[in-house]
């Protein structure tokens, strides 16, 4: 057959998501909270009085201020919007601009870092974290020094691990950087520290965040905030109309509601603590500290516990093939306090099953 794609798109796989349905579902990050019933009723009266017919316009304005407020973002800061932060990532991928436009992020992390960088053809450079997890500063600065990278993600928490970074690591990479550094911070409602003060004091550091893990995952929101004079520039590469007048709305609505969500997080937070205990009173397994609402569990057979866990209608995500510093891991989104407990007794029977 005559090839009418790119090769290197031919040879990629795409971003995978497994089957779901009749499964405890803690396989990728989500909040398994719902809104409780009034609010639902609430947001579809709202939602129904939204002008279809209309492209996106002052609402999206609306929502990019109350953005603003929720995230208590700096004076002199500006923020764009994304279809979810996925759509981010591609955006400043395209804008990278430092001779060679080489991406770099320490591995493992984010996979669309890599593979947005592939996409539009521009090298990428992963630097591999210490055996803990922890971000190796002198080999990030060295391959700072040697790739002269037109962008460094750092996520912050970092996913699979839910890693925080050094502060002076941070700060040093930040200094060294010739291009832009992205401060990811997808997991923050769920973490001790974030990077807003950067903005203040780093005019290329930017700060991005997404309403998926707030509870939004289905309404596609990100956002990222930086100087003005920089985020206007990045803005024009922002496809007109990219998020729709549904979402706009729901996440309006979302923020209205905002204690709810902080609730939520406050219940999450309080569930990893249970988890991580509980995973870590298992012989046989290390459990790693999180600032997310994940846990990487390490154990000797990943492939049959997860298959064990499945077999119990319990989805996690078995990370142990990602890289070589994750042999053995399985990644646990935290769910519902009932939902946890369902998924600590599959977890404990599957692991028996697999000695
Ligand atoms: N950044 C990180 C670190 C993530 O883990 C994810 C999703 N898992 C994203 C960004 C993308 O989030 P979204 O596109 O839903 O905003």
């Amino acid at each position: 057959m005559k090839r009418v794609l790119r090769a290197d798109v031919q040879d990629m796989h795409g971003y995978a998501v497994q089957p779901s349905a009749g499964m405890v579902k803690v396989d990728t990050m989500e909040n398994p909270f719902p809104l409780p019933p009034a609010l639902r009723r609430a947001l579809g009266e709202r939602l129904a009085e939204v002008a279809l017919n209309r492209y996106p316009a002052e609402r999206i304005d609306e929502l990019r201020a109350a953005l603003a407020r929720h995230a208590r973002m700096p004076e002199g800061c500006d923020l764009m919007l994304g279809n979810g932060s996925d759509e981010l990532i591609s955006l400043l991928t395209l804008a990278a601009d430092v001779p060679g436009n080489t991406i770099l992020a320490p591995l493992p992390g984010f996979v669309m870092y890599a593979m947005s960088a592939k996409l539009q053809g521009l090298p990428f450079v992963g630097v591999p974290l210490t055996a803990d997890f922890e971000l190796d500063g002198p080999a990030m600065l060295a391959a700072i020094r040697e790739h002269r990278p037109a962008i460094v993600w750092l996520a912050y928490p970092n996913n699979p691990t839910g890693s925080l970074w050094d502060d002076a690591a941070i700060e040093a990479i930040i200094e060294a950087a010739p291009g832009l550094v992205v401060m990811d911070e997808a997991y923050q409602p769920f973490a001790a520290r974030d990077s807003l003060d950067r903005l203040r004091r780093h005019p290329h550091v930017l700060v991005m965040r997404t309403m998926s893990k707030f509870g939004l995952a289905g309404v596609r929101i990100g956002y990222l905030m930086g100087r003005t004079a920089l985020v206007r520039e990045l803005d024009k590469l922002r496809p007109p109309f990219n998020v729709s007048v549904l979402n706009c709305e729901a996440a309006l609505f979302a923020l209205e509601h905002v204690d709810e969500y902080e609730r939520q997080a406050a219940t999450i937070r309080a569930e990893r603590a249970r988890v991580f205990a509980a995973l870590a009173a298992v012989p046989g397994v290390k459990v790693f500290p999180s600032e997310a609402n994940m846990l990487l569990a390490r154990v000797a057979d990943p492939a049959a516990v997860f298959a064990g866990m499945k077999a119990r209608k319990v989805l996690v995500k078995n990370v142990a093939g990602l890289h070589p510093l994750l042999a053995g891991c399985l990644r646990i989104t935290i769910g519902t306090p009932e939902e946890n407990t369902q998924m600590l007794a599959a977890f404990e029977a599957a692991l028996k099953e697999s000695q």
